[in-house]
Order: structure tokens, then C-alpha cells, then sequence
């Protein structure tokens, strides 16, 4: 068993001094107390905060961070740049993307996401197959290096096979770019199946299942693979990308009557195991009913700006008591801050008033988004963490308060400078587990990461 002592902790039930936590051997909370004596324990100064979740990560996107910024790269038409030519420089890079290469990307990645903050990482993952669109000799191969590089970085991870069958509503054909995705039920199944034998029982890691959209999957496989799931964890998380386009939603309304999150909601049980990412776009309804739903709003605000998809009815969706957390999706901002600071900017700059989501009067924003945050993603993940309390894991990171803009901060404060002051990071400390992965601002693997990395842009990019 470890204790730890920190100065200043955040709890549920608010912030706390001189706060003594006991961590088992396997790296979950048994015993908190505050106002307690230091004398004689491992005293960590600076602030503790529950580690956050990071609920929608493509790892592989993030070596084509800034890539996509030329305008016409994709588009030679004369259309304008959008998601959709986006997704083209997406598709062009991943077509000769190998097995090594994803394990060296994804190490990377979640080195930096815990050294941002993120403590657990639901993974999205889509990438199944040969540059062909074969299977590999193991179905399950890219999903077991994406595991491996979250165990091999110490990040807790929840790995979620995508089902993708088609290119778009209705049954339409996939296309050739398309390839690397496509599974049939039996197919798919084979791989989840695989997955929940191999890593279903190990801890820090739960198996769940993407249906990637419903562009990608008919009603009828859509059913069927969240039946096939239940046989398997009848509580496991299904995640969906759901209505990032208006398009997607035109499309919707063409083939079914029905705008994407209404058709879903009317079609499926949807419950606290879902998590739709992006619901960009809703009517006050579907806002209602969504959060009425307890499904968690996987929201991703630096990629969403990125790609142009549009504003999150956030405000609606947080009064109506909805559950809303955060990922960074296509990795073009790994930064924790970044992702929550954009989340209210985007109101700002849309409502033209200030302090949107803090929730009433003198509420603190960032206290606010961190909390919904931290409920949400654990809730998406499956896993027992979002805060620092007896039976939860162990996963917690430390602020440095040395320095301006944290110095001096108290309480709600400190969050605020954090999310909305700070250009550079404070996380000093990260535990996963009770293990003390980051320290002092590094990770262990910092430099075995980055050359591994330098060495696949160097095979991609030469
Ligand atoms: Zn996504």
C-alpha cells in the first residue's frame, strides 16, 4: 500500500487541505482523509485534481496534426475546404499506414496525453486491416498495438473496435479509400470478441464497441452488434459519432425523415452506456431529449473548430441536466485546457456574453466544466474514475502552484487561471493507479517515444 499526502486536493464534495490518501496495491483508493497530519508520509506539494479522461481519440490522426491547414490541398474542385476534404488527406495518409506505425504514434500520443493530463483514454478505433483491406493473420492486431502502447504509457484506456460497414445511409457501398475499416457482424464480432478474452479482465482497460456512425451501419447491424455486445458485458460503453455535420443530418432527413440524435434516440435504448460524440448538430428537442437520456455529449472542441463542424447547444444541454466530456478526436490539439477553454469560448463568441457554462451566479466556469468533464468521461469509459474518493482507481494529477498565473490562486481560482489564463503547462505529477507515471513535468519513455516517433514520419513522410 502507498499513502500520499497532498496540500491541497479537489473532492466531490469540494476542495480540501492536507489531504492523506491510501492507495492499494492493485490502484484504487481505500482510505481519504483531510486536515491530517503529513508527518511521515510522501508529502507532494501543489494541488491534486482528479486525472481527467480523454473520451474520443482516432491515435493515428495525430501525426497529420497541421497537415490540413493548406486550402485546395484535397479539394482541386473549387469546393470549399471542409470536413469532407479533410477526411481525403485523412484517407490518403492512413493508406500505407502499417502496424508499427500505429504503435509508435499511439505510444507518443498518450505519453503526451498524460504529461496534459489525461489519465484514461477511450480510443475510437477504426483502423483494422491491411493497406489492402485484408484482414491481418490476427483480426485483431492494430486494436492489440493501440492496447499495448496505452500499457507500455501507463494510461488507463478503453478500447472500442469500430464497426463500419457501409459509406453511407441506406446500405450505400463503402468506397476504395474505405477499405481498411470494413467488417461485417461475424467479422467484427470476431475481433471484439478476441479483445474481451485477451485484455476483458485486466485492469485499467475495458472493451466496449464504435459503431462508427449511422452512415457506416444499418439499422438492422446496428441492433445486432449492440445485441452480440450484450452477451459478451451487458454494460460495456457503445460510443457513436452522431450529427458533427449538417450534411450528415440533410442526409438523414433524406433517408429516414428523422434528424440523425432523434432517429438514434427513437430507434435505440439509449442510456448512460452511450456516448454520442460530436451532436454538433440538434434541435432544442433532440438537446432535450439527449439529456433527459443520461448518454454522455462527447464533445471535442478544438477538433470540431478545426474541421468546421459547428457549435455544441451547450448551454441548452447543461441546464437540462446533460452529461458532457471531452476528447481531442483528431489529436490537432493535445492539451486539456485548450479543449475546455474552447468549449466556453465557443458560446462566448456565439452568445456574445461571458461566463456561459459556469452554471449561475458567482460560479466558477472552469470548475464547472472540470467537474461535468470528469462525470462524463468516466461514465463513457466504463471505468471506476472521475474522482478522488474511496473505491475509485487511483488517477490523479498535481498542479504546479509555484509559478504565476497559479501562484497565490485559491480554491475555484486556481481552475480558472489553469483552463483560462495558463500558456504553459502546470502538470507536474500524473498517477494512474497509484503509480507515478509523470514526474517533475516528464514521462519515463519521453525520449524512447519521440525518436520512435521521428523514425515513422521519417518511413511516411520521406
Ligand atoms: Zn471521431
Amino acid at each position: 500500500m502507498t499513502t500520499l499526502h497532498f496540500e491541497k486536493a479537489l473532492l466531490p464534495g469540494g476542495w480540501a487541505e492536507n489531504v492523506t490518501i491510501g492507495v492499494t496495491d492493485d490502484g484504487f483508493i481505500h482510505s481519504l482523509e483531510t486536515d491530517a497530519e503529513s508527518a511521515g508520509i510522501s508529502f507532494v506539494p501543489g494541488v491534486a485534481l482528479p486525472g481527467m479522461a480523454n473520451l474520443h481519440s482516432h491515435a493515428f490522426q495525430r501525426a497529420l496534426a497541421g497537415l490540413g491547414e493548406v486550402s485546395g490541398t484535397a479539394t482541386k474542385s473549387g469546393k470549399p475546404d471542409s470536413f469532407w476534404s479533410w477526411r481525403t488527406v485523412m484517407y490518403d495518409f492512413l493508406a500505407a499506414l502499417q502496424p508499427e506505425d500505429i504503435s509508435a504514434i499511439a505510444l507518443k500520443l498518450y505519453v503526451d496525453m498524460l504529461k496534459a493530463g489525461y489519465t484514461t483514454v477511450a480510443e475510437f478505433h477504426y483502423l483494422h486491416h491491411d493497406t489492402q483491406g485484408n484482414a491481418y493473420s490476427d483480426p485483431a492486431e492494430m486494436s492489440a498495438r493501440v492496447i499495448a502502447a496505452a500499457l507500455e504509457a501507463g494510461i488507463g484506456i478503453t478500447h472500442l473496435p469500430v464497426l463500419y460497414s457501409h459509406g453511407g445511409f441506406a446500405g450505400k457501398p463503402a468506397q476504395p479509400d474505405q477499405r481498411r475499416f470494413l467488417n461485417g457482424l461475424d467479422d467484427f464480432m470476431t475481433i471484439v470478441t478476441a479483445l474481451h478474452t485477451e485484455y476483458g479482465a485486466m485492469p485499467g482497460v475495458r472493451i466496449g464497441i464504435a459503431p462508427h456512425s449511422l452512415r457506416a451501419v444499418t439499422p438492422d447491424l446496428l441492433g445486432a452488434a449492440v445485441s452480440a455486445l450484450n452477451q459478451l458485458d451487458a454494460t460495456a460503453p457503445i460510443h457513436i459519432h452522431i450529427a458533427e455535420q449538417t450534411r450528415e443530418v440533410d442526409e438523414c432527413l433524406a433517408w429516414s425523415g428523422k434528424r440523425p440524435v432523434e432517429w438514434l434516440l427513437e430507434n435505440q435504448s439509449i442510456d448512460q452506456r452511450w456516448c454520442l460524440i460530436h451532436a454538433t448538430h440538434m434541435s432544442d428537442e433532440e438537446t432535450d431529449a439527449l439529456a433527459a437520456s443520461k448518454a454522455v455529449a462527447g464533445l471535442c472542441p478544438t477538433t470540431e473548430a478545426n474541421l468546421g463542424d459547428g457549435l455544441f447547444p451547450a448551454h441548452r444541454f447543461l441546464e437540462k441536466g446533460g452529461v458532457i466530456g471531452i476528447g481531442s478526436d483528431s489529436h490537432i490539439s493535445v492539451n486539456l485546457k485548450e479543449e475546455l477553454r474552447w468549449l466556453e469560448y465557443g458560446q462566448r463568441l456565439f452568445t456574445r456574453q461571458r461566463a456561459v457554462l459556469s452554471g449561475g451566479p458567482q460560479k466558477s466556469t472552469a470548475r464547472r466544466l472540470y467537474d461535468a468533464a470528469l462525470i462524463g468521461g468516466a461514465r463513457a469509459c466504463g471505468q471506476p474514475i472521475g474522482a478522488l474518493e474511496v473505491g475509485k482507481r487511483a488517477d490523479l494529477i498535481v498542479l504546479d502552484c509555484s509559478t504565476s498565473p497559479l501562484y497565490g490562486r485559491s480554491d475555484d481560482a486556481i481552475l480558472d487561471s489553469w483552463i483560462f489564463g495558463c500558456d504553459t503547462n502546470p502538470v507536474r505529477d500524473v498517477y494512474v493507479a497509484g503509480r507515478h507515471i509523470v514526474q517533475g513535468g516528464h514521462h519515463g519513455l519521453d525520449q524512447i517515444a519521440e525518436k520512435q516517433f521521428q523514425d515513422m514520419l521519417k518511413r511516411r513522410f520521406k
